[in-house]
């Protein structure tokens, strides 16, 4: 039993001040919910503000990058030693790492490796671009993006994957239920080839992109999709706690 999956991506949002006071806005609220793992990514400077507030709390804390490197001279960089002491969880290989910063396939295994051997639970993102979705190549560039990520990196339960469509992250224009399960399915099976059946069963996949309290339902409702991945509306403490609600009340109705 996949237990459901809702995470945070603050992006490059929020002061300190700010995120104490979203986190203020929202704790509560989302503490309350049960039966999914819910998990907050603010930006580096907050994360030790954010870990202080989240303590006792049932919500996980997560960091948006990491280098592959544990330390050194490395100016700028953040290591895993450092996140570890701060959350559970990170997120690598988004599509605004991979198309702004530059982050190859190569890049996104090593820093996956380095995280899973330093007990850190990665996000995975993969996700075709427009150009690709229209030439009908989203199945060989997600394969391709989760056989070169996990290369080498020994079968584990504690990876999550998004699947974000790059032309649907922060657009408004979400890829339709269907779609979006049947791209997950699709990188369940080849999880299943390059692993094995039993953990890819196990491993949670979400959808990203333009995902809203308006629309959450249409993912959920798909029992391959075990959550989500939300960006921009995870800045709104009453539509993220919407979010995580929806996801509780309707994965809890197909169980
Ligand atoms: C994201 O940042 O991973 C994302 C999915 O963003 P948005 O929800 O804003 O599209």
């Amino acid at each position: 039993m996949r237990i459901p999956f809702v995470a945070g991506n603050w992006k490059m949002n929020t002061t300190v001040t700010e995120a104490e006071q979203l986190i203020f806005e929202m704790l509560e609220k989302l503490d309350r919910i049960e039966g999914v793992e819910k998990v907050l990514c603010p930006p580096f400077v907050s994360l030790v503000a954010v870990n202080m507030m989240l303590r006792g709390s049932s919500i996980k804390l997560g960091a948006q990058n990491m280098y592959f490197e544990t330390a050194g001279a490395y100016t700028g960089e953040i290591s895993p030693l450092m996140l570890r002491e701060l959350c559970e969880f990170v997120i690598l290989g988004h599509s605004e790492r991979r198309w702004y910063f530059g982050e190859t396939d190569e890049i996104v295994n090593k820093k996956v490796k380095v995280a899973l051997t330093n007990k850190l639970k990665p996000i995975l993102c993969v996700g075709e671009r427009l150009a690709e979705n229209e030439a009908g190549k989203t199945e060989e560039v997600v394969n391709r993006q989760v056989t070169a990520a996990l290369n080498g990196a020994e079968p584990v339960s504690n990876l999550v994957v998004a699947y974000e469509p790059v032309w649907a992250i922060g657009t408004g224009k979400a890829a339709s239920g269907e779609q979006a399960a049947a791209t997950i399915q699709f990188i369940r099976d080849v999880l299943a080839k390059l692993w094995n059946k039993s953990i890819a069963q196990n491993l949670r996949i979400l959808y990203g992109g333009s995902v809203t309290r308006a629309n959450i339902a249409e993912f959920i409702s798909h029992p391959e999709i075990d959550g989500a991945l939300v960006g921009g509306a995870s800045l709104k403490a009453e539509e993220f706690a919407s979010i995580v609600e929806q996801t509780a009340e309707i994965k809890g109705r197909i169980k």
